[in-house]
């Protein structure tokens, strides 16, 4: 098994486009790594770098204590998981779980054993004899996946491996893909659009924007302190609530309301600031905090997303009890709970400070 090492990396297609841009990254042995970005951000390409499958136009990659930067993707012992799967149609799933074993030429038996035990551990045994049309897509996935993990690589790379799954399958094929991942330790760099899906299974995100990384981290660093108003407005299921607040005496002025500083900034007169706060970390009950009239109730299940219309025409979004929905039309002050109203810079839009919880 092997840690990865990205050193100033780049990749420019033939037309000129800059697909990464100068990026330096480690993942650790063992890790579960997730690349989180818009569509068109890099993510196919920097797998596909790491596979050998692109070559750099600059930069280098390691893996393990080995150069493979400009090294045959044969040789890398590197397993990739497309996202249209890429299984063989000719093919019956236990050929196709045992093709890597087949193209380094390992005798019959050995390439059933591995199809059958490979298959048996992700669920399937039935299947073996089947061609990959006569699967559903949960099932064709995970065909793509025991063909990648017959391979015996060092490093298992998976491009938006769940997208074509149904909503629900999606659910089960992520917490799956988390325990083999877990139980196999094997370095894991997994691409997704998603970021729930990057919060739900990653031991670390880097979040990517235009080719370079925006910000690296747990996902609970990601979720708590995002790095600018691009990722706070990328991550959680309830967008942020992101509005203009003005340094006055005694705190921050925003929404018609003068709202505490958070700690750890001093107190500055003056300066426009952007303030971001989840709509989880919002209550409505009394206090020093934001009114506004309830106007939408999004029933999200044992919560719901109550909209407020609020003074310079702001909307907040506030996630209340299921116990605890408004009438629309009701007069409420949302009040943010201490530790989690966060400041960027109104121009850069970059972190400025977030409360300590
Ligand atoms: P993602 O996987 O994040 O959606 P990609 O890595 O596929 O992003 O694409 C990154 C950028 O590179 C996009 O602007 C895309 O249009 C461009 N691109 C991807 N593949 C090629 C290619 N073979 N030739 C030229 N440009 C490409
Ligand atoms: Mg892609």
């Amino acid at each position: 098994m092997a840690g990865i090492d990205i050193h100033g990396l780049s990749v420019v297609y033939p037309n000129g486009v800059r697909a990464v841009d100068e990026l330096t990254l480690s993942i650790a042995d063992g890790e579960f790594f997730a690349l989180l970005g818009p569509s068109g951000c890099g993510k196919t390409t920097l797998l596909r770098t790491l596979a050998g499958l692109e070559q750099a136009s600059s930069g280098s990659i390691t893996i393990g204590d080995r150069d493979v930067t400009g090294i045959d993707p044969a040789r890398r012992n590197v397993a990739m998981v497309f996202q249209d799967y890429a299984l063989f149609p000719h093919m019956t799933v236990a050929e196709n779980i045992a093709y890597p074993l087949r193209v380094r030429h390992a005798p019959r038996a050995r390439r059933l054993e591995v199809a059958e035990d490979t298959g048996a551990e992700l669920s399937l045994s039935g299947l073996l004899d089947r061609r990959p049309a006569q699967l559903s897509g949960g099932q064709q996935q995970r065909v793509a996946l025991a063909r990648a993990i017959a391979m015996g690589a060092d490093v298992l790379l998976l491009d938006e491996p769940l997208s074509n799954l149904d909503a629900r399958l999606r659910l089960e094929a992520r917490t799956f893909l988390k325990r083999l991942q877990r139980d196999l330790a094997v370095t894991t760099v997994f691409v997704t659009h998603d970021q729930a899906e990057a919060l739900a299974v990653a031991d670390r995100i880097a979040v990517l924007d235009a080719g370079r990384i925006r910000q690296i981290g747990t996902p609970r660093e990601i979720f708590q302190r995002p790095a600018d108003t691009f990722i706070a407005n990328f991550i959680g299921s309830t967008p942020m609530n992101l509005f203009p607040g003005r340094f006055v005496a005694g705190g921050i002025e925003a929404v018609g309301t003068v709202l505490p500083v958070p700690t750890g900034l001093d107190h500055r007169e003056g300066p426009t600031v952007t303030i971001g706060i989840r709509p989880e970390y919002l209550t409505l009950r009394p206090g020093n905090g934001i009114r506004g009239t309830v106007s939408v109730v999004e029933n999200l299940g044992t919560t719901a997303l109550v909209v407020l219309d609020c003074a310079e025409g702001i909307q907040l979004g506030v996630t209340v009890p299921e116990t605890d929905e408004p009438t629309i039309g009701d007069e409420l002050t949302a009040v943010p709970e201490p530790g989690h109203t966060l400041l960027f810079d109104s121009d850069s839009g970059e972190l400025l400070t977030a409360d300590s919880p």
